[in-house]
């Protein structure tokens, strides 16, 4: 992974918290459920307070289970440090509670997870201005900077209708600029794509989704890749402009996110995140081949109008995807022809279930215009190119026969 580290991605995880002291050689880092941490000496915990000693304070600003975990994602990232939020959510809200300014630009990309899509609406509403263009076109967000621009935003794979920024391009930009260049990883995970490798900033990984994977916890991260010069951001508070600048992002919103808006994870849904991560690898082999098969299975049948998967040779990134991730990916979307309702397709499958989360082992679908994005209008749908028939599928682990013949079959009644 890097120089110091001489193992591979799936070794890295599971032999982590080992390479430090753990409690009675407990092989898992414990679930520490402690709020506070008594120090012996008064003066360390002044010490741990003023930053001048390593230690933990309150469970709002860091725990030991969910400090393991932090540490892990950036192993993962291959990042130079990691904050664990709440939820994917928190974690893209701190970089408005934490690195922006009313006055302030961002460019972000207009295919975007429905809730990051009105947050960005919400922040719009508070003195930052944002631009929201097709960043499958680099040229395109290019012609939106500013010199006030302070963050470019986008998602490897946009949920739900797949599309892939111009990535290394974009990422060139915002070099040549001092951008600040934020990648949303959740739909490609590090095991397929590292968002450093183009020149991204800041990472963003909803731990809810693959990370995790199970479908049983919640959680955000954000990883600094150290590629971003810190010194060069405008926003940092003189408070941390004190430390080195490597540590003056991560340090600013740990303070002013994490801190003062309070999304912390907790030390429970670390543990089953920090659990779930160890398979990450395996699962996303066989979830991406069973995409990859079902993809081709609707894409040949003439009941089917549309597929969207960027493991397709039809999809319109697909060269792309090929030379920049090691899989098209977990979830697809597709359209019914008109004569098949797509309410009446959904209740006739037996293994997908029709829920909203995505990343799970099991396979979930949703009809996309009637319930995630259904708040923002028909209008905005169709500016993101979403159909009002479009249905997400995000693919589970499920032996591949079974889900082809599941498809199928709903198909054919
Ligand atoms: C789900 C998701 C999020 C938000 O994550 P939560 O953990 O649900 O808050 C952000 N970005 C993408 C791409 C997602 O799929």
């Amino acid at each position: 992974m890097s120089e110091t580290n001489p193992y591979g991605f799936t070794t890295t995880i599971l032999h982590n918290d080992r390479r430090r002291p753990v409690e009675q050689g407990s092989l898992h880092k414990p679930v520490h459920t402690s709020v506070a941490f008594g120090y012996g000496d008064a003066r360390q915990l002044a010490a741990v307070f003023q930053g001048r000693e390593p230690g933990f304070r309150y469970g709002r600003q860091g725990n030991p289970t969910v400090a393991a975990l932090e540490d892990k994602i950036s192993k993962m990232e291959d990042g130079v440090g990691t904050l664990c939020f709440a939820t994917g959510m928190g974690a893209i809200g701190a970089l408005f509670q934490a690195l922006l300014k009313s006055g302030d630009h961002v460019v972000s990309s207009s295919f975007l997870f429905g809730n990051t899509n009105s947050l960005w609406q919400t922040v719009a509403g508070q003195g930052v201005a944002v631009d929201f263009v097709d960043a499958t076109d680099a040229a395109k967000v290019e012609a939106a900077l500013r010199p006030d621009t302070r963050i470019v935003f986008v998602e490897t794979i946009a949920n739900p209708r797949t599309q892939v920024a111009d990535l290394a391009r974009i990422g060139q930009l915002c070099r040549e600029r001092g951008i600040l260049y934020v990648v949303d990883n959740t739909m490609t995970t590090p095991w397929l794509f590292r968002p450093k490798a183009v020149g991204a900033g800041l990472v963003v990984n909803s731990l809810t989704k693959s990370i995790g994977g199970h479908g049983i916890a919640l959680g955000g991260a954000l990883t600094d890749t150290g590629l971003f010069d810190w010194s060069a951001y405008p926003n940092i508070a003189a408070n941390f402009r004190k430390q080195v600048p490597a540590n003056q992002g991560l340090a600013q919103l740990r303070a002013k996110a994490l801190r003062d808006f309070g999304a912390a994870l907790g030390p429970e849904a670390a543990h089953h995140i920090a659990v779930g991560a160890e398979t990450l690898a395996l699962r996303m082999e066989r979830t991406c081949a069973n995409a990859l098969a079902l993809a081709r299975m609707l894409e040949a049948d003439p009941r089917v109008a549309a597929v969207h998967y960027p493991g397709l040779a039809s999809h319109p990134q697909h060269a792309l995807v090929a030379s920049l991730f090691r899989s098209g990916g977990s979830l697809l979307s597709f359209e019914l022809v008109d004569a098949i309702d797509p309410f009446d397709y959904l209740n006739r499958l037996k293994l997908g279930i029709p829920a909203s989360n995505l990343g799970d082992t099991r396979t979930l679908v949703i009809p996309v215009a009637h319930t995630i994005f259904f708040e923002m209008g028909a209008e905005r749908r169709a500016s993101m190119g979403i159909a009002e028939s479009l249905i997400r599928v995000s693919v589970g682990i499920e032996d591949t026969e079974d889900l082809l013949a599941d498809f199928r079959q709903a198909l054919a009644s």
